[in-house]
Formats: structure tokens, sequence, C-alpha cells
């Protein structure tokens, strides 16, 4: 009698290459994540996300997602915190980490990067361009292939 683990998490664990890319939103903003998330399903991917940065950790761990979209205005662990816990975690460091900041202040681009990140998308986000932003650090079988791909 073996022991049933939960669906979601067989699934993570078992990422097969027919799965859609999965790009890991740590937000604790429900109108962006919102935005976020409708905006890349269409585009193919599968979100995930976390409302705060311990828990986008974990889940950064058992997912592996191919791509990590960071808030860093959260509550408790900042973004620049996570983003230097994710990088120093040996199985996750190659994870392209993006931040997404409402303010940039001369100094924090560096911060940014200092903490790890591939770099960073001002809010509010744009959705014209936001996925050709974060598509920038992904390689080409690593993109999704949603309805809106092609579009002019
Ligand atoms: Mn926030």
């Amino acid at each position: 009698m073996g022991q049933r683990k939960p669906l979601c998490l067989y699934l993570a664990d078992r990422r097969d290459p027919f799965m859609k890319p999965t790009i890991l939103v740590i937000e604790d903003n429900e109108k962006n994540t919102y935005l976020v998330t409708f905006i890349l399903e269409k585009y193919g991917y599968q979100v995930i996300h976390a409302r705060d940065g311990e828990t986008g950790i974990a889940l950064a761990g058992r997912i592996k997602p191919d791509l990590i979209l960071l808030d860093i205005q959260l509550p408790v662990m900042d973004g620049y915190a996570v983003a230097r816990k994710l990088t120093g975690n040996g199985e996750l460091r190659s994870i392209p980490i993006v931040a997404v900041t409402s303010y940039a202040m001369p100094g924090d681009r560096e911060r940014i990067l200092d903490a790890g990140c591939v770099g960073y998308i001002e809010k509010p986000i744009n959705p014209v361009t936001f996925v050709a932003e974060i598509e920038q650090y992904l390689p080409a079988e690593k993109k999704g292939n949603g309805l809106e791909r092609g579009r002019p």
C-alpha cells in the first residue's frame, strides 16, 4: 500500500517535455498577479503563484520553474533577500529571475542585479511589451506557444 501524494505535488515533481514552460510569480499584489497570469497564460505559459518570499523559495525548489518573476516589494522577506536565497542555492541558481519593481531610483538597478536578478521590469506592467521583455531571458525552447504568439 503505497502512500499517495497529492496530485499537485505529483505533477510538480514530474516535468515532462510536453509540459508548458513554467513561470513562478512571487507577488503579493492581487491585481498585478491577475494581470501577469492572464497575459502569460495567453502566451502559452503555466503560471504558479506565491504570495510571499518563503513560499516562493519553497515552490521554486519543488517545481524548478523556467523563469521567476519576482516582486521587490514583498512583506517579511523583500525581493532582494529572496533573490539572494534563490541564487545561493546550487540547484536553483541557473533559473533566471526577473525583478518587478514600482520604483527604480538611481542605484536600484545595480542592487537588483547584485542580488542575482538578470533584469527588471517597472510597474505598471505594460501588457504590450511585457512578454517580450521577459522572453529575452528564456532560451527559444522554453518560450510559450500560446494563441497570442505570432500576432502583430
Ligand atoms: Mn508588492
